[in-house]
């Protein structure tokens, strides 16, 4: 890494998460002459740099590269899991922050426990990893490449789905659960092992993918891609119309400097790409909304009939045990919820007394929710009041529908069932989490089929309002989509990628 800044290039890239990540791989190996730049605001906290925390095995070198993720929070106390989190408790997951103001406007629900991850990876250096395919009405129905696209995806971030095959439980949740939920469901939707962006290294330890694993060999072995920590994207710049550079701040030293760009990616999460559009006078009358969090409903079960010998005490590899691994339940449109049953060392279950988990016997049962859609419910910004960063101050706005509630209780019911299924369950009833707390946000720079006043961009990703001037992340994903958005938004980023790549080859 080096701080000369250049002052031109041939795409610039602000974010370092998969999505931002995505286009450096796909660039470097589809116009491998094209020089790139990716800004990032946040620190290096792990290497390679973009690798997840998860793989780091000494635990204070692990919990300082979470902390120095945190942004403004960076040192304050936040909750890893297995946590404890009460409703109305504002706490975060370690590795993110939450908004600290205007997360809640009187009379709404807000987003209370909306949070980032400031650093090289974004919150993949600290995500969960889960990767399903979208499935029915989560699906992209205008774009008809989008099977290809998920394949791309699932290469870019190394999906597996046989990374905890070795754990002696999976087979037992998996057979109990499908009693539960397999019948009528089509043998594609039944229950399975969770795709994973997670491999196996030779010596048996579990290796978790980051951004890091997305820009992969060929991104760092590129002399044209540079990659720049510490450095915020205050706007992006346009001249008639179209986007032709960066302003970036360097953190360090407080320097401006105007990087011009035949292209521009935005891959700053799905509350803050907006937020870069809006500081740059790009102000299409959908940015920031549709604003789309799932929400999310947990319980826990202690599995029954378990023979103790089959839960081993020892972690099998480093920072993780194996006991049950992570099983999926599609959504389908019938039952319209993605479920995710994991082990409850992997999972952010939480518990009435944490003391009382017996890793391995306990899991941590989630469905997270597709939501009513509203073009209301936005992120807006404010030109007179600034955030830590100095960008426009943001303020969410957020209702649940009836039919939003109505889902809620249907997970809840649901989850009973299954919980029931697996063995005894924790607690008498099950938790809904507080909004925000998946993470999963989606919708503010959506995508649409034509320019019709509804969407931000064109199927490539594209700003309809700026030429020039790509989109990526969750905030791009049209659909009310349940499952984890991470392999879609990449697989979005994939296309916008190939377009540029096809326009500089
Ligand atoms: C604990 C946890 C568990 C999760 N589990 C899952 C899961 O199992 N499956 C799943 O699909 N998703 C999961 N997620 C969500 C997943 O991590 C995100 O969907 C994914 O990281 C989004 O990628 P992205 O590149 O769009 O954004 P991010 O990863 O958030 O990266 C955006 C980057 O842009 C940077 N940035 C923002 N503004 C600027 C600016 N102005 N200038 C320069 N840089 C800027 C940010 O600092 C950040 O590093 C989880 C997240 C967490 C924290």
């Amino acid at each position: 890494m080096t701080r000369e800044y250049p002052a031109e290039v041939d795409v610039a890239i602000v974010g370092s998460g998969p999505a931002g990540s995505a286009y450096a791989r796909i660039l470097s190996e589809q116009a491998p002459d094209a020089t790139i730049a990716m800004f990032e605001v946040g620190p290096t906290v792990s290497d390679p740099p973009g690798s997840h925390v998860k793989n780091i095995v000494d635990e204070a070198a692990r919990r300082d590269a979470q902390s120095r993720s945190e942004g403004p929070s960076a040192g304050a106390e936040t909750f890893s899991t297995p946590g404890v989190v009460k409703t109305g408790e504002r706490r975060g997951r370690a590795g993110t922050y939450l908004l600290s103001d205007g997360y809640q406007v009187e009379g709404e629900d807000g987003l209370p426990v909306a949070a980032f991850s400031s650093n090289v990876g974004g919150m993949a250096a600290h995500w969960t990893a889960a990767c399903p395919r979208p499935n029915d009405s989560e699906r992209i129905e205008f774009l008809p490449d989008l099977d290809e696209l998920l394949a791309d995806a699932e290469r870019l971030l190394g999906v597996t789905t046989n990374a905890f095959d070795g754990a002696r439980l999976s087979a037992v949740v998996r057979e109990r659960l499908a009693t539960a939920v397999d019948p009528g469901r089509a043998p594609e939707d039944r229950v399975q092992r969770m795709p994973l962006a997670v491999h196996r290294r030779d010596d048996g330890r579990l290796v978790w993918s980051g951004a890091d694993v997305v820009l992969g060999d060929v991104t760092r072995a590129n002399p044209h891609f540079e990659l720049f920590d510490e450095a915020l994207v205050t706007r992006v710049l346009v001249e008639g119309g179209r986007a032709v550079g960066v302003r970036v701040r360097d953190r360090r030293t407080g320097d401006e400097h105007d990087v011009r760009a035949r292209f521009v990616v935005v891959a700053a999460d799905a509350l803050r790409t907006p937020q870069v559009l809006w500081a740059s006078g790009i102000r299409p009358d959908a940015l920031g909304r549709t604003l789309n969090d799932q929400s999310q409903v947990v319980f826990a079960t202690r599995l029954r009939d378990i023979d103790p010998a089959d839960v081993p005490h020892v972690a099998a590899s480093g920072t993780l045990s194996e006991y049950s691994g992570v099983s999926w339940v599609p959504f389908t449109d019938e039952v319209p919820f993605h479920g995710q049953v994991m082990q409850l060392d992997a999972s952010p279950v939480p518990l009435a007394d944490a003391d009382e988990v017996v890793p391995g016997s306990i899991v941590g049962l989630g469905l997270f929710c597709a939501r009513d859609l509203q073009w209301d419910d936005r992120v807006e910004f404010d030109d007179t009041a600034t955030d830590y960063y100095g960008m426009p101050a943001m303020r969410l706005h957020y209702r649940l529908t009836d039919a939003d509630r109505a889902t809620i209780v249907r997970a809840g019911e649901l989850i009973r069932e299954w919980a029931a299924a697996l063995g005894e369950p924790i607690g008498d009833r099950p938790f809904t989490m507080p909004l925000g707390s998946s993470l999963h946000y989606q919708g503010t720079t959506r995508m649409g089929e034509t320019d019709d006043g509804r969407s931000v961009c064109s199927p490539d990703s594209e700003v309809w309002a700026a030429p020039g001037l790509f989109v990526a992340g969750n905030g791009v994903i049209p659909t009310a989509t349940a499952c984890n958005p991470t392999l879609t938004g990449v697989a979005l980023a994939v296309r916008g990628a190939r377009r540029i790549a096809s326009q500089l080859a």
